[in-house]
């Protein structure tokens, strides 16, 4: 939308896209099955709303700012202490905070491409420039990441697993790129589907490598812990980075019925884990569905698949619509399709059974 005269607005303004949340559909059937955000298919723990209504008797008041219950339940779970926890308003919030914290024009911010939405939309908002460095195959070539650093490099973000791929990188070769990035680069490590990894050889960021002076681990409660409605993200890093990304939060970020429902969320962290390792399940059956149908899928450790399918891409979203599937369609290049509960999962491959594709 254009105005002719409003040089109050920055030109960037101008050239970035509108972030686009995944959207719903719902056939003529009525049916309507929403795999295109990534979210738990699983409503909330009784314990987790309790959490809600006792939190909400007190909307009157202004959340506590600092967040400690939340935050000394996650020093207590991830055996860190408090200093090294940052919040934010999702894992979004966080990455915007970060590049609060680290850019500014002229700066560099590197990331690879394809990867998750928001890293190019918050980058160019931060006046910093964007690098992006093609994924090689469908993941992340930290070969090339690594030289894609200068001296004006402020950050590099590593998604791991990586959105919409679902592929990720191993601790070797992952270890081995942290040795090479220079000390004046922060590596954001954004671990959102951490909880669903299976491959052993795939590492948790906080424990293997949160100590480093320059790194910064991303997690968040929308995902595994199916509080995406809630917005509230966390990071892991040394004191330093933990009180610039604090100081650069919009006050009151996360409100304490989200805190509440976080650290509910904690304390039934096995339950929740559960259904996690059910998602993880219903992932390799979707998967093993697909290949045997001919389809080309890479390996996900996340609660999603990645479906490249070129020209396809559109006509194949069209063909889940009408069935009443919403799945995430990056036009000319694929589409990233949830996991959901089983007869989601179920709807979305008789789609994919009954779609005509030219080079399957
Ligand atoms: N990082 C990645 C890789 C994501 O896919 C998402 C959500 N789609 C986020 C961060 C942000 O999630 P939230 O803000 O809900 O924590």
């Amino acid at each position: 939308v254009s105005e002719p005269n409003s040089p109050y607005l920055r030109d960037v303004l101008g050239t970035i896209p509108a972030y686009k949340p995944g959207r719903k559909v719902v056939a003529p059937s009525g049916r309507s099955v929403k795999l295109s955000s990534n979210e738990s298919p699983y409503g909330p723990l009784p314990s987790v709303l309790e959490a809600v209504a006792a939190a909400a008797a007190d909307l009157n008041r202004y959340p506590d700012a600092a967040a400690a219950e939340l935050t000394s339940a996650l020093a207590g779970r991830f055996g860190v202490d408090e200093d090294r926890i940052a919040l934010g308003a999702g894992s979004v919030g966080l990455l915007q905070q970060v590049l609060e914290a680290v850019a500014e024009p002229g700066t560099e911010v590197v990331y690879a491409w394809r990867s998750f939405e928001a890293y190019p939309l918050l980058v160019e908002l931060s006046g910093a420039t964007a690098v992006t460095v093609p994924l090689r195959g469908e993941t992340h070539d930290l070969d090339a990441l690594a030289e894609a650093v200068t001296d004006r490099t402020r950050a590099v973000f590593v998604c791991n697993p990586n959105n919409p791929t679902g592929t990720a990188v191993r601790e070797s070769e992952l270890a081995a790129f942290l040795d090479r990035v220079p000390e004046h680069v922060l590596v954001v490590l954004d671990e959102a589907y951490r909880e669903y990894v299976r491959d052993p050889q795939v590492p948790d960021g906080i424990t293997r490598f949160g100590d480093r002076p320059n790194v910064a681990v991303l997690r968040t409660f929308s995902k595994a812990y199916g509080l995406a409605a809630l917005r509230v993200g966390f990071l892991v890093a040394r004191p330093h980075i933990a009180a610039a990304v604090r100081k650069t939060m919009v006050p009151f970020a996360v409100n304490h019925v989200a805190q509440a429902a976080a650290v509910a969320s904690l304390a039934a962290e096995d339950e929740l884990l559960e259904r996690v390792a059910t998602t993880a399940k219903e992932r390799e059956r979707v998967r093993d569905a697909l290949l045997a149908d001919g389809w080309e899928v890479p390996p996900t450790e996340a609660n999603f698949v990645w479906l490249r399918m070129g020209e396809d891409t559109a006509a194949f979203a069209a063909a889940a619509e009408d069935a009443g599937v919403a799945v995430r369609a990056f036009p000319g290049e694929g589409l990233r399709i949830s996991v959901g509960a089983p007869d989601e999962n179920d709807a979305f491959l008789d789609v994919a059974r009954e779609f005509p594709r030219r080079n399957r």
